[in-house]
């Protein structure tokens, strides 16, 4: 809106005519080109059994699967792909192929039940998925099946597919879905989040407006998932600056521990966590002792508010190293304000500023993301300091973050009003120190009932993925309601508040 355009931050690097064909791989491949690193970079390194994927393999890997998808399974333009996989080396080429392909990359929590799994596959409709051996199962059958992608036959697809005539007749186009991320939005159950190719190649655009050069390019550590926007954007970014990105969960735990042994390891610069993350660090920096952490310059921090007050606590511990926060949504490709490093991040609570090329002079995607007033709608509650600092204050919409994870109220609430003693249920977030926040249940059950708290946690844990699980339920005789029968989940937020402080 144009009291907004005063905090515009213009990239320098102007962004490709928007009617040329061109998808997020093609954009950021010829970035690489244009500045290519040292043969023997790694693009990737599997932070468990520190496997790497080279730069040149990183392309030509990219090609084959291309060119293998088209030819075994008919992939074409328009398409949708599932794709339910922990964190490994080979996802990004995935993406970068899907991509390539003009099929649109749908990846969601591996930890989904089939039940998300069934719901996730109505909204992007995929005609194919890529999983793992554990997590195969869960998905129901497809027109093109399902690809393990660590099997030995995925080896094959990245390693013999004809990389050579791989381009050959595929134009996907700027305004084509690139990828469809599942959120729930402001309100209700998880949606389909569709991000064009422009929206994506607008995202890594900026990064080159904002990176310093600098002699030798970063090693990121990435601790959040790549099913999820920040881990996602943050390969992509990489990539396109010929970066390292050492690449942990893989399924397996990634402790503090860990993660300081994977830092004096591979010499890591920069490092990508959750908040709770950085909780750990300073509740158990006594772990970080025994570790040489030298080569840490920055620990950027995003996805859900971080306390104040940690950061200066860290600081402390590590006074070389820069603290960054970011804000921003799956609807925003990511990161949308940021902390980029000098003074700016010594404004205390504030998560930065607004990044260069978000709607701007993009009339067309700004309609469609904004209301009629100009106003993307972020359900959240923030403000905007003289010097253009976003401070985030609440969250308004009905979502709760758990670990930066997301959990849906409603999609609770539905499991919880199938149950057959209970009559009506809200969820809200319950503050939590560690986790941010965890959900909690306001049950109102069948008169007569003796079923036991317990009892319903469990009927929900088991429909479920894990990070959804409620973990804190309440019985109330009715729930607060407004004159028109609306209930006042407001109150019920500050019931919850008001307990957690007990
Ligand atoms: P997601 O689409 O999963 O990234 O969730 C987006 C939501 O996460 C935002 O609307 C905020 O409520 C929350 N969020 C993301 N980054 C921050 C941050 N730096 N501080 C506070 N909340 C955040």
């Amino acid at each position: 809106s144009n009291t907004m355009t005063f905090h515009t931050r213009r990239s320098p690097v102007p962004l490709p005519p928007e009617s040329a064909p061109l998808s997020v791989t093609d954009y950021v491949f010829s970035l690489l080109n244009s500045s290519p690193p040292p043969p023997t970079a790694s693009a990737f390194i599997d932070a468990g059994t520190r496997h790497r994927i080279l730069y040149s393999d990183l392309i030509l890997r990219t090609r084959n699967l291309v060119s293998s998808l088209r030819t075994k399974f008919g992939l074409c333009r328009g398409d949708s792909a599932l794709i339910i996989s922990p964190n490994s080396i080979c996802t990004p080429i995935l993406y970068f192929s899907l991509f390539s392909l003009g099929v649109a990359v749908s990846p969601a929590n591996p930890a989904s039940t089939i039940l998300e799994i069934k719901h996730y596959v109505q909204l992007s409709k995929p005609v194919i998925a890529f999983a793992t051996l554990d997590t195969a199962p869960k998905i129901p059958a497809l027109r093109y099946g399902t690809v393990h992608v660590d099997s030995v036959e995925f080896e094959l697809l990245m390693e013999n597919g004809d990389g050579a005539k791989e381009a050959e007749g595929i134009q996907v186009s700027q305004s084509d879905v690139a990828t469809i991320l599942y959120s729930s939005g402001t309100t209700g159950r998880v949606k389909g989040v569709e991000l064009t190719h422009r929206n994506w190649i607008a995202m890594a655009a900026s990064t080159l407006a904002l990176r310093p050069m600098r002699e030798t390019p970063p090693i990121h550590l990435c601790t959040v998932p790549l099913f999820h926007v920040y881990g996602f954007a943050y390969c992509v970014r990489a990539v396109a600056m010929g970066e390292t990105v050492v690449i942990a969960g893989g399924g397996r735990r990634f402790g503090l521990g860990t993660m300081c042994g994977t830092i004096e390891e591979f010499r890591v610069s920069h490092v990508a966590v959750a908040p709770p993350v950085i909780v750990a660090m300073v509740r158990e920096s006594g772990v970080m002792d025994g570790y040489d952490l030298s080569s840490l310059e920055a620990i950027g921090s995003g996805g859900a508010p971080l306390r104040k007050g940690l950061i200066e606590k860290l600081g402390g511990r590590l006074p070389k190293v820069m603290f960054a926060q970011a804000y921003g949504l799956t609807e925003t490709v990511g990161r949308v304000f940021s902390t980029m490093g000098g003074t700016e991040c010594e404004v205390e609570g504030a998560t930065g500023k607004l990044m260069p090329n978000w709607y701007i002079d993009d009339e067309e995607a700004t309609m469609a993301t904004l209301d009629s007033e100009g106003w993307l709608r972020t359900g959240d509650l923030c403000y905007i300091d003289k010097q253009g600092f976003l401070f985030f204050v609440d969250r308004i919409k009905e979502l709760i973050k758990y670990k930066g994870y997301q959990v849906a109220p409603a999609e609770l609430e539905h499991l919880l009003q199938s149950h057959p003693d209970v009559v009506e249920a809200v969820v809200v977030p319950f503050p939590d120190e560690e986790s941010g926040q965890v959900p909690m249940a306001f049950v109102v059950k069948q008169s007569g009932s003796s079923i036991h708290e317990s009892q319903i946690k469990d009927f929900v844990a088991k429909q479920v993925a894990p990070y959804k699980i409620i973990r804190r339920l309440m019985f109330l005789d009715s729930l607060p309601k407004n004159a028109a029968g609306k209930v006042l989940r407001k109150e019920l937020i500050k019931m919850a508040n008001a307990i957690s402080k007990l």
